[in-house]
């Protein structure tokens, strides 16, 4: 039997993954769970710590100063589903994090354990672009030296995941998360990173309820000329005007600050040129899209921001056609800019 007592703690903190998803923690482990008892194989986990997106950078955070926490939670996954029912542990990460701490997670866990654990650096893939492959089934290709192209889904990865096998993946907030619950120190807050034109750049702990308002005040980053945030992450946020910051921030809590009269072109050629770079290359509306989009840009930068005609197409085709969440992710930027901040009526 899964130890019920974990799984308790984390149903009654009603914990969501923050990965950016935000799916109950507790329904993915007994599912997980399940289907190792159905199968009869044994399970692994994966420690997604890929933190692709720019302007979040809590993983980061938590690696520099809260390890304890996170092998806690890492502990009690094992725990929860039996060292006996697990054979590998892996932890995908970006190359510029915790090469140092990876000596102690083989002590902690592979001799304490005796499992089986692997790490990998996400940036050393040659056949992996960065971003896409920490959407969790893309980052299982990646790690079994497939495309890094997401997966048809279902079969779902708690069901056939890494080598075919039940696969939990949990953000590593999310261990780190349990790991507090576990050591009784949980209080209904996450991590948030901060950027842009603001004073106190960082990673801030807040309520999960947290306004944006309430986050900047107290951090004291609220710019004293107007400006407008991007919230959720810099690539695939949403932009909000200042009349909007009442809303808690969602996705995988990040906060930049734009100061108003930034350049429109510079923002928007940021946005397209990320999502040319970062295309797996496996839809044709992403594909294609995002590329036409770049060169409607370069050829007429005024006429793009009027948000009409073919950008508008594509855009709308993107949304509704996209094979998965990043070629869904370029409009979302880009259609709030467009009504949040330059005022454009765009037709639902
Ligand atoms: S939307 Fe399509 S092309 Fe874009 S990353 Fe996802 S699968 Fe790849």
């Amino acid at each position: 039997m899964p130890d019920q007592k974990i799984l308790n703690l984390i149903k009654k903190a009603n914990l969501c993954g923050r990965g950016g998803a935000s799916f109950p923690v507790a329904s993915k482990w007994q599912s997980v769970f399940d289907s190792i008892k159905k199968s009869g194989k044994k399970g692994i986990i994966v420690v997604n710590c890929s933190e692709g997106e720019p302007g979040v950078f809590k993983d980061a955070h938590i690696l520099d100063n809260h390890l304890l926490e996170f092998f806690a939670g890492l502990r009690a996954a094992i725990s929860f589903f039996g060292p006996e029912n697990i054979s590998q542990i892996y932890f995908f990460t970006s190359a510029d994090y915790g090469k140092e701490f990876m000596p102690s997670l083989d002590q902690e866990l592979a001799k304490k354990e005796n499992l089986i654990v692997r790490k990998l650096w996400r940036n050393e893939f040659k056949n992996g672009h960065s971003y896409i492959s920490g959407e969790e089934s893309a980052m299982l290709n990646v790690i079994e030296f497939s495309l890094a192209e997401p997966r048809l889904k279902p079969p779902y990865p708690a069901e056939k995941g890494l080598f075919g096998c039940p696969t939990l993946i949990n953000n590593l907030e999310t261990f780190y998360n349990i790991g507090l619950l576990v050591l009784g120190r949980f209080k209904q807050e996450r991590f948030y990173s901060l950027t842009g034109d603001l004073k106190n750049p960082g990673v801030y702990a807040y309520s999960e309820s947290a306004s944006i308002s309430e986050i900047l005040e107290e951090t004291g980053n609220t710019p004293k000329r107007d400006f407008f945030v991007v919230v959720g992450g810099d690539m695939s946020g949403e932009v909000l005007n200042q009349k909007q910051l009442k809303r808690p921030v969602g996705g995988a809590g990040s906060i930049k600050v734009v100061l108003a009269g930034t350049d429109p072109r510079r923002l928007v050629k940021e946005w397209l040129e990320f999502y040319v770079a970062e295309t797996c290359g496996h839809c044709t509306p992403c594909r294609e899209g995002t590329y036409r989009l770049l060169e409607l840009f370069k050829a007429d930068p005024k006429n793009f921001l009027n948000f009409k005609g073919e950008v508008r197409d594509l855009l709308d085709n993107l949304s509704a056609s996209s094979f998965c969440a990043l070629g869904a992710s370029l409009p979302i930027p880009l259609n709030s800019y467009a009504e949040n901040i330059l005022k454009i009526k765009i037709k639902k």
